[in-house]
């Protein structure tokens, strides 16, 4: 007997449910990635997700054979190479772990549907893509939560399962053809500092964050010269580190800073359940504000300006550049360069969405588009109209400046924390700042915009 085992965001071998499940019920499994053109279409195969996922597939491949299998790629169609797999290899069973975006939720009916007219089945598993599943939880009088609190307080008393070990064999049949895995190398338009993928990597990463980093996560987790963040988000994303595995152990480590890493997690799996629900906020408000966004000439120049890291306000500047120059940006970055874009200079959310997205390593629609509507006041949040002051923040989490001139290279000849106002540098000194730009836009009337636009005065 035979069966399929679907990878899709789940690039690993350890505590992975649907080639348990496979292994249990077959003597050979096909470990198979499909590359679909249709992700590529959906404008999801950015450089830097394509080059971090040419790692995982190198790794899971290697994991695999370390076992005795292999991991088979084919390119096309999902549903049409699943079919022509199983029925090449005479498979009865395909497993997959369950989607949670509208994409992945209709590639599994059509596949369902599919393979059911071969007579073969589809078992689709669940936390594994998330600790726990979309819909597993929900709130009495209505169908998913929107409050992030009162689901963190259900979510946390929920009983993850134990994460399963890696299996010990794992036997692929001989004849079955495969593409050949794309080397990170192959892909152009990567950033220059993008991390390592891969599942041992995700390990590795895992055990010396529980080991050290966690404990201290709890204080030091906006610090952002301290970089004191996890960086797992990658690897959550391709799923080459289980979410259930990344929560028990963090919670068989304990203390303050595990509960508080525990808790980010949970936002991931909030941000899911959403989704699966309301797969429309992908590109539509959760909750219109009736935003008037500008548009035209002068906002694009201002959003140009946000995207390059030439607003003139260092620290928005700063986590810009290290978005282009890592692939990926800490969190209390991404928060007050999204408050700038849309409540400064009132540009639509969905236009810095999709420049993360197209730069983001850890870029999903659930994460990032949600996050996305959080800030600007068109999502779950219970402060709409709350604006970060770029330099408030610069001056609470960047104190002594180091952010700033690690990635403002103009910028870094200037001392301590006067790098966050250059244009109140003594003219000798502004002039040594190069071509570093005056402020785009004066915050107070930003702000005065804004609260006109929400007609909050
Ligand atoms: P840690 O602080 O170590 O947190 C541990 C894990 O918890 C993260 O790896 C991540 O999986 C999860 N997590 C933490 N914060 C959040 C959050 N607010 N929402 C959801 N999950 C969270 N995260 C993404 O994974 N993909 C995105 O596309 C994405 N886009 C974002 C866009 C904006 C505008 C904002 C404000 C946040 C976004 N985030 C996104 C959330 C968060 O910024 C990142 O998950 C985090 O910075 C990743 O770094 P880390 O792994 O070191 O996080």
């Amino acid at each position: 007997r035979r069966a399929v085992v679907l990878f899709t965001s789940d690039l690993r071998v350890h505590d992975h449910p649907p080639l348990r499940a496979a292994l249990e019920g077959a003597q050979e499994v096909v470990p198979l990635f499909v590359r679909d053109p249709a992700v590529d279409a959906a404008g999801f195969a950015a450089p830097n997700r394509r080059a971090f996922l040419a790692d995982c597939l190198a790794a899971l491949d290697a994991g695999l054979r370390e076992r005795g299998g292999r991991l088979v790629l084919r390119e096309g169609g999902t549903v049409a190479e699943v079919r022509a797999v199983a029925r090449e290899t005479e498979a009865a069973d395909v497993h997959v772990a369950a989607g949670c975006s509208g994409f992945a939720l209709r590639r599994e009916e059509r596949l369902r549907h599919a393979l059911g007219e071969d007579g073969r089945t589809l078992h689709v598993h669940d936390a594994v893509v998330t600790a726990v599943p979309p819909g597993r939880i929900t709130p009495q009088n209505s169908g998913h939560f929107a409050v992030f609190t009162p689901y963190f307080r259900r979510w946390r008393q929920e009983g993850l399962r134990d994460p399963l070990p890696a299996p010990r064999t794992v036997r692929v049949p001989e004849a079955v053809r495969s593409a050949r895995i794309e080397p990170r190398s192959a892909v152009r338009g990567v950033s220059p500092d993008l991390a390592a993928g891969g599942e041992e990597e995700a390990r590795r990463l895992l055990s010396a964050w529980l080991r050290r980093g966690v404990e201290a996560y709890d204080e030091r987790h906006d610090d952002m010269p301290g970089d004191a963040t996890s960086r797992l988000s990658p690897h959550l994303h391709f799923g080459t580190l289980s979410p259930v595995e990344a929560v028990r152990r963090a919670l068989a480590k304990g203390g303050d800073g595990a509960e508080a890493f525990v808790r980010q997690v949970c936002w991931r799996d909030f941000n899911y359940q959403l989704l699966a629900v309301r797969p429309a906020v992908a590109s539509a408000d959760y909750r219109t504000r009736q935003d008037r966004w500008r548009t035209g000439a002068g906002a694009e120049a201002d959003a140009e300006a946000w995207r390059q890291g030439r607003t003139g306000y260092p620290v928005v500047d700063a986590a810009m550049r290290q978005l282009r120059a890592e692939g990926w940006m800490h969190n209390r970055g991404r928060l007050l360069t999204a408050s700038f874009l849309t409540k400064t200079l009132y540009v639509d959310w969905r236009v810095g969405a999709r420049h993360f997205l197209d730069l983001l390593v850890d870029g999903d629609i659930a994460n990032n588009q949600l996050n996305w509507q959080w800030v600007a006041g068109t999502g779950t949040d219970s402060r709409p109209n709350r604006v970060l002051n770029p330099l408030l923040q610069a001056k609470r989490y960047d104190p002594d400046g180091d952010y700033v001139r690690r990635w403002v290279p103009e910028l870094a000849k200037v001392a301590g924390a006067a790098v966050h106002e250059p244009w109140k540098l003594p003219e000798r000194e502004r002039a040594a700042c190069g071509d570093y730009p005056e402020p785009i836009v004066q915050l107070a009337d930003g702000l005065a915009r804004f609260r006109r636009a929400r007609d909050l005065d």
